[in-house]
């Protein structure tokens, strides 16, 4: 495997992102940088950027963009990223993201956005049913009949519902995708580094697209 790539994941709230992305992080020996576990870490450690991020999130919102570059570009730094690449997952979520982030890699630029490609009405109701483990951050989807209480199969910690995944704060997410990421997709094509990927058909098939689509590219 050739080491070094650098990935950024986008794709609509529940396209199935978080799950691929660990999968692509194992397959590609790259860390996974996920924005929001890296939030939602802080809420539950209570730091001042956990407590300003909790109301963000919960209501649906997106934090600043300068706090954001910030924690990415601090994770970035670290000896991991520098040395194997990384898989972005949830970062840039706007252009003032992606322009920061070329701008902090401007040594070792970002190889390759993908847009994984999922339809709005398939997401939403995906995220009604979606399941996070408090601890490792693992997805699951609610049958109805889940469990309770509910154990992560990989580490024994609690499955719950995210705060944010209300049908209120999932609709406002998705609108904000659109007004604020999708325009991500026209500022990578630009730079010849955008490539979409079906996302919709079973995890091991998306993943099968997802890893010739960065072997092509290597
Ligand atoms: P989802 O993909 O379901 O929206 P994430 O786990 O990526 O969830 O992020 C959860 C929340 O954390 C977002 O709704 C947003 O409030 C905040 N967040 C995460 N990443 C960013 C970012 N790059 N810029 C601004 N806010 C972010």
């Amino acid at each position: 495997m050739i080491p070094g790539a650098r990935i950024v994941l986008l794709g609509r709230q529940g396209a199935g992102k978080g799950t691929q992305c660990v999968r692509l992080s194992r397959h590609f020996v790259v860390p996974h940088i996920s924005t929001g576990d890296m939030l939602r870490a802080a809420v539950r450690e209570g730091t001042e950027l956990g407590k300003m991020a909790k109301a963000v999130i919960d209501a649906g919102q997106l934090v600043g963009d300068d706090i954001m570059v910030g924690i990415v570009a601090e994770r970035l730094d670290a000896e991991d990223a520098r040395t194997r690449g990384y898989i972005l997952d949830g970062f840039p979520r706007t252009v003032a993201q992606a322009i920061a982030l070329d701008e902090i890699t401007a040594k070792s630029p970002v190889d390759l956005a993908i847009d994984l490609d999922v339809p709005r009405d398939l997401v939403l109701s995906r995220l009604s049913a979606r399941r996070v483990c408090r601890d490792c951050g693992a997805n699951f989807q609610s049958t109805g009949t889940d469990p309770s209480p509910w154990t992560c199969e990989n580490c024994g910690g609690d499955v719950v519902q995210r705060d944010d995944d209300t049908p209120a704060a999932i609709n406002q997410r998705l609108d904000l995708y659109e007004t604020q990421t999708q325009p991500l997709i026209d500022y990578y094509g630009s730079s010849g580094r955008m490539v979409a990927v079906d996302g919709v058909g079973s995890p091991d098939d998306v993943f099968a697209r997802l890893t010739q689509a960065v072997e092509q590219r290597r």
